[in-house]
């Protein structure tokens, strides 16, 4: 129900790549990386053995040793980072702080990317110039802040044109000029197609996010509809029973209603439906569970909650109900029937047991609790 009143309002929901909204931006990240934690993992392993690899290459062009212990220990450094990246990723309960992290390793990788070119005795401009793209396709191959893939990018690139035009000699002006023309271009490139990939991604995350809420929520009131309810109750009778617990049920039904869509008309009748919706949802617990059953009738699942409990906290429901003034009408009441599950029993017994004491309420003369 959360996301319930999450409107696309103020123009556009996305700005520069990311929601507007933070707490839904965090909320869809976790979810975008949760879905993807195998493939980010992998990715991290691939680009750890990968970089390390390196040396292969590395080991027939140093002459120096010293030079190639430390590239050597250079790129050890960076796949025990990225192990430990790995282990961390696979822990994480809570993904969003992982931009941070994400961001400070496409730093120190731009780094040891330069250290080592820097240790080369003769490097070649051209060849490290690959590598720095390189570098910025894994920079947008990681879901990242589309911004800090960005900066990441130009980090890498910028710091080693600047190195490149202090530390190699020889360079000519056009080969120079035609790797920062194509470096930008790749960059370029990068930022749009992961900006209309996280543009998509978002729209089809509140798509998603509203076709769940039609499917689980009453369009009238905002609270569960019947289909969730049911869905609810599967899950919390079966978790009752297996953990020996309480369950209590209510079914509870607005008194007089007809009379007052009758007198007032289905517009205020349809308010009062949103209003007691809303002060009965006031009243409970995050675990409660409350739908619409239909029309004017309404259910309850209290999780462990046994008989007498669950008639007492009805009990203060109806109170609250009836002592409301209600716009227009004033004092609305609702009878209540309250039944608790039986191990091993049927589901709907549960249900009907509640529903004919909601009639027994009824004929008691309503505004009661059976
Ligand atoms: P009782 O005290 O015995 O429950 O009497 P009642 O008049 O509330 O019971 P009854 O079931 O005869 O009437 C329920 C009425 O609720 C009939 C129907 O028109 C109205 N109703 C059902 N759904 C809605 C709705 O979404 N909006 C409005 N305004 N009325 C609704
Ligand atoms: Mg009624
Ligand atoms: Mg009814």
């Amino acid at each position: 129900m959360k996301n319930l009143n999450r409107k696309k309002s103020n123009g556009l929901p996305i700005y520069f790549g990311e929601f507007r909204d933070k707490a839904l931006e965090k909320e869809f990240y976790n979810a975008e990386i949760k879905k993807n934690i195998n493939y980010v993992k992998f990715i991290l392993l691939l680009v750890g053995i990968a970089y390390f690899l390196f040396i292969i290459p590395d080991y027939f062009l140093i002459t120096d040793v010293n030079a190639f212990m430390a590239i050597l220990f250079n790129r050890s450094v960076i796949l025990g980072l990225l192990v430990i990246l790995y282990f961390k990723v696979k822990r994480s309960s809570e993904y969003f702080s992982l931009i941070y992290w994400f961001t400070a390793y496409e730093i120190i990788i731009s780094l040891s990317f330069i250290s080592i070119a820097n240790h080369y005795t003769a490097p070649d401009f051209l060849i490290q110039a690959f590598g720095v793209m390189l570098i910025i396709l894994v920079i947008f191959l990681i879901n990242n802040r589309w911004r800090y893939s960005i900066f990441a990018a130009l980090f890498v690139s910028i710091g080693y044109f600047v190195f490149a035009a202090f530390c190699f000699t020889d360079v000519p002006f056009s080969q120079f000029s035609a790797a920062i023309v194509h470096i930008l271009i790749v960059i370029v490139l990068s930022s749009i197609s992961s900006y209309s990939i996280n543009y998509y991604k978002r729209i089809q995350y509140l798509n998603t996010i509203e076709l769940l809420n039609r499917a689980e929520n009453d369009s009238l009131t905002g609270i569960y509809n019947k289909a969730k309810f049911n869905k609810e109750y599967a899950r919390l009778a079966d978790s009752a029973q297996q953990k020996n617990a309480d369950l209590s049920v209510v079914m509870f039904d607005i008194d007089n209603f007809k009379g007052i869509n009758d007198q007032y008309g289905h517009l205020v009748g349809d308010a009062v439906l949103i209003a007691l919706a809303d002060i009965v949802r006031k009243n409970l617990q995050q675990s409660d569970i409350f739908a619409r059953w239909g029309g004017e009738e309404f259910v309850l699942i209290f999780p462990n909650m046994h008989l007498q409990q669950a008639i007492e906290i009805t009990e203060r429901l109806r109170k609250y109900i009836a002592d409301h003034i209600f716009e227009k009408i004033g004092q609305v009441t609702c009878s209540f029937g309250v039944a608790v599950f039986e191990k091993d029993e049927d589901l709907n017994k549960v249900l009907q047991r509640a529903d004919e004491r909601l009639y027994l309420a009824k004929n008691a003369g309503k505004n009661k609790v059976m």
